[in-house]
């Protein structure tokens, strides 16, 4: 199957990257939101992120002028017929997921695979709520979306071979590097990520060294581009929390634990880079 067009739900930060990654490589995309406002800041965030790429000298005028008329913006659900696959990235809220998940069954055709961009929500759970079990599968992104050239994609037990053939087929025309997963929680990235800088609070709550020298270990010793400690005021540290909650939950392992300290900051309303104050201050 050879996609033409791909439809996206929702215009906030993954889906307008999205957009972005198909258009520029020819794919026409019909992107869909709430309103009218949040398309429109969806379309211009597009323009002003190919605006940066022309400034670069990674594209030219003329191409970005193609790659925006490629994008329709919508509000219309029924706009998404003419796309063989759509990509999800609505508000991270299961409840929420699913009724549009379920709005789109009852409209698209039955052909029509459906790929959800959650971090967080079984692919499984989710493609059991749909009338398209063996067509829904799990395609997360990383943001920035045209920048970071990982894709996971996410096989619930009811995923198709067929479905995963296209979406690793639509991922690599993107330019991505696809890895497939099995669904679990955290995937594989967020797996492994997430405890790592649970651990690095522990280190740093045990005073093994001063949070300074655990992130330049991990610079300097593991050629990480940025500390675990820096990393988690970066990705917010209750986001950072709630991912270890659910590991703790759906693996009912203690090696989950979530660090009091990570626990005691987040209850100070210290929550990163977002609040000013994390485990770094931010002027
Ligand atoms: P966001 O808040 O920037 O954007 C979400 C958009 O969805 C908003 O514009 C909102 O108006 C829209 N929306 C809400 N309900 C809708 C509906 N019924 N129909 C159409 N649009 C609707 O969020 P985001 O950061 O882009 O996250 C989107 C998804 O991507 C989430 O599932 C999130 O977990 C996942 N994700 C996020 C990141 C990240 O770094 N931000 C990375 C990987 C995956």
């Amino acid at each position: 199957m050879s996609i033409q067009t791909v439809g996206v739900i929702g215009a906030g930060t993954m889906g307008n990257g999205i957009a972005q990654a198909c258009a520029v490589v020819g794919i026409n995309v019909v992107m869909v939101d709430i309103n009218e406002a949040a398309v429109q800041r969806g379309v211009q965030t597009v323009s002003a992120s190919l605006d940066r790429l022309i400034k670069k000298e990674k594209i030219t005028a003329a191409d970005k002028a193609a790659a925006m008329v490629r994008i329709k913006g919508s509000v219309d659900y029924a706009d998404l017929k003419v796309a063989p696959l759509v990509i999800e990235a609505a508000t991270e809220n299961e409840a929420l997921k699913i009724k549009i998940l379920q709005q789109l069954d009852s409209m698209l055709p039955a052909s029509t695979i459906v790929a959800t961009n959650t971090s967080s929500i079984s692919i499984t759970k989710l493609a059991a709520a749909t009338q398209r079990a063996d067509r829904f599968i799990g395609m997360h992104f990383f943001n920035p979306v045209p920048m970071m050239a990982l894709v996971e994609i996410i096989r619930g037990l009811q995923t198709s071979d067929a479905t995963h053939h296209a979406v690793k087929a639509l991922s690599e025309r993107l330019g991505k590097s696809p890895i497939t997963v099995k669904n679990a929680p955290g995937f594989v990235v967020n797996r492994i990520l997430v405890p790592m800088i649970n651990e690095a609070f522990f280190v740093l709550a045990e005073g093994t060294a001063s949070a300074e020298d655990i992130d330049a270990g991990m610079k300097l010793g593991c050629n990480q581009p940025i500390g675990p400690l820096a990393l988690a005021d970066m990705i917010g540290l209750d986001v950072c929390l709630a991912v270890m909650n659910v590991y703790m939950d759906e693996f009912n392992d203690s090696k989950y634990r979530p660090c009091p300290l990570l626990k005691e900051m987040v209850a100070a309303g210290w929550l990163g880079r977002k609040t000013g104050r994390g485990v770094y201050t931010y002027g």
